[in-house]
């Protein structure tokens, strides 16, 4: 693709990038789908087509679980020393750092996200959870066990349990944060030793295909290790959950797609692990810090264009700063600069597609026909091409509303006053949800927020603060939010089997 067609200034490495066919990565080699289809990629902020995919299928997925099969059974990964292990994915930390602008620019392209946001958060933060994961290579350890066994007196044993990869996984990821989720998922799965092959999402595949690419220049992983299928989720997300010669799957999306994943994943039992939607609560005591509460919570449901599964999208603010919160945060809205990604004084990009733009207007419609009041945005124009939905508030929402109750994923929060301080109340509202990611509390009273915070049932709970993510934090949902936790080293349970080994002294 030349850069001027996309009439935004791009490095060399984004434009020689675009320009070249882009094709699947099986046994540490470039290759097309079997069947020759492929798939375009657009920019969201004009609806222009920038690249074109390899659409791979079933016959792409064999070939490329075969390929992560033989990688995993010939000790070709495992068998690499665990300090060397861990020094080659601190490296491919550093490449991501060395190719920072690059994977900015094509993270905003692909993703519509701002190129500022996505250079001060999303690559560093995949660097940094592939440096975090490297140590982890080292310390991955079993423990020796003492046992009495009662039915067989006198005897002595010597037992002891080991923790070994899983096997061959399968790692499906979303189009929110594109190169962040493949970090999250990559990263562990080599520490503990697994060969992988991922499925971008079919929106934004197209930063993992670069950091596939600068992978496999730098030679770091054997052949097969890594494996990278594009494709749609139905043809090659699917046979990648169902398929017998993988040992667990890893996904991030849709509670629903989550759901489909169990099911594929019945026939053999692999392993599974779910980081799904949310519909996260804010909730701001009159005692807060009111102006960083109004920052934090206009930050909680805007950052990333509310596309984050632990978007503060419900917020309760106590009635008596309930006027002063709603009014803050939607001056915020007014204030948030919307347009292209690439553009650096853009705050707000695009939604990342038309379905989402459809998806997120008309939550905003069904919000004003259910009786929801709009205090600030309401917006959203796709005119010149572009999916763009302006920061949005809604007050006078209630728990029966769609908008309250679904998972938007834009930028709408549906504010609601509470008036009583009672936590039991307070907790049981704000757990009135199917989902359970995430929370945020804001209060000075440091009583109230640890009992409140104890109340809440969700993975995450942050207090005086909301989005506050480090690779040491083990991340995931309660209920519907999903299994298993990312991050910390809490990820690599999904990642190892535990093998008790007795020893008759
Ligand atoms: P999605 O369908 O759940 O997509 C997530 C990933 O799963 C993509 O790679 C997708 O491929 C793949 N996939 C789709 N159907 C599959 C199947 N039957 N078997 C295996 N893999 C499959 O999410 P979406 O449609 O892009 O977004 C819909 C909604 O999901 C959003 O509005 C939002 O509510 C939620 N979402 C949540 C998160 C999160 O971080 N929790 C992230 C993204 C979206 P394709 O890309 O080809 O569909
Ligand atoms: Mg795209």
């Amino acid at each position: 693709m030349d850069a001027t067609i996309l009439n935004y200034n791009v490095s060399d490495g984004v434009s020689n990038f675009l320009s070249k066919n882009k094709q699947l990565y099986i046994d540490g080699k470039w290759v097309d789908s079997k069947s020759g289809k492929t798939f375009e990629v657009e920019d969201p902020a004009t609806g222009k087509q920038i690249a074109t995919c390899a659409a791979g299928d079933s016959n792409d997925i064999d070939l490329a679980v075969k390929a992560a099969r033989k990688a995993f059974d010939s000790g070709k990964w495992t068998s690499i020393p665990t300090n060397e292990r861990g020094k080659i994915i601190w490296k491919i930390g550093d490449l991501i750092d060395k190719h920072a602008e690059e994977l900015a620019q094509l993270e905003s392209l692909d993703n519509g996200k701002p190129v500022t946001i996505a250079g001060a958060a999303d690559v560093p933060l995949s660097s940094d959870i592939m440096r975090y994961m490297a140590g982890w290579a080292t310390k991955i350890e079993g423990e020796t066990i003492p046992i009495s066994v009662p039915y067989t007196p006198g005897a002595q044993y010597h037992s002891y349990t080991l923790r070994e990869p899983v096997g061959v996984v399968g790692q499906i990821i979303p189009w929110n944060f594109p190169l962040l989720m493949m970090a999250w998922k990559l990263a562990p799965a080599l520490a503990a030793g697994c060969t992988i092959v991922l499925k971008p999402a079919e929106q934004t595949p197209l930063s993992a295909l670069r950091l596939t690419e600068i992978i496999n220049d730098s030679g770091l992983l054997p052949e097969g290790v890594l494996n990278v299928v594009t494709g749609l989720g139905e043809a090659a997300g699917a046979p990648l959950a169902a398929h017998p010669e993988v040992d667990k799957v890893a996904f991030t999306g849709s509670t629903e797609v989550g759901k489909l994943i169990t099911q594929a994943s019945a026939g053999n039992l692999k392993k599974v692990s779910l980081e799904l939607g949310g519909k996260s609560p804010t909730i701001i005591f009159p005692d807060a810090d009111v102006d960083a509460a109004i920052a934090g919570a206009a930050s909680a449901i805007f950052f990333n264009h509310g596309q984050c599964c632990c978007a503060g999208s419900r917020l309760f603010a106590h009635e008596k700063i309930f006027e002063k919160v709603t009014e803050g945060i939607s001056k915020i809205a007014e204030g948030i600069k919307v347009g292209p990604g690439m553009d650096t004084s853009t705050e707000m990009g695009p939604l990342v597609s038309d379905e989402q733009f459809q998806k997120v207007s008309g939550y905003i419609e069904s919000g004003k026909q259910e009786g929801g009041e709009i205090v600030a945005g309401g917006k959203y124009d796709n005119a010149s091409g572009g999916h763009f939905v302006h920061p949005t508030v809604f007050s006078k929402t209630n728990a029966d509303m769609t908008l309250v109750k679904e998972e938007i994923f834009g930028p709408v929060v549906c504010a609601q006053p509470f008036s009583d301080e009672n936590l039991e109340k307070i907790a049981s509202e704000a757990n009135n949800t199917n989902f359970g990611l995430a929370a945020s509390i804001w209060t000075k009273n440091i009583s109230v927020a640890h009992k409140l915070a104890a109340k809440i049932r969700s993975g995450t709970v942050w207090i005086n603060c909301h989005n506050i993510f480090d690779a040491s934090l083990p991340f995931g949902g309660y209920k519907e939010s999903g299994w298993g936790r990312e991050m910390g080293h809490e990820v690599l349970k999904n990642y190892t089997e535990l093998k008790a080994i007795t020893v008759n002294l």
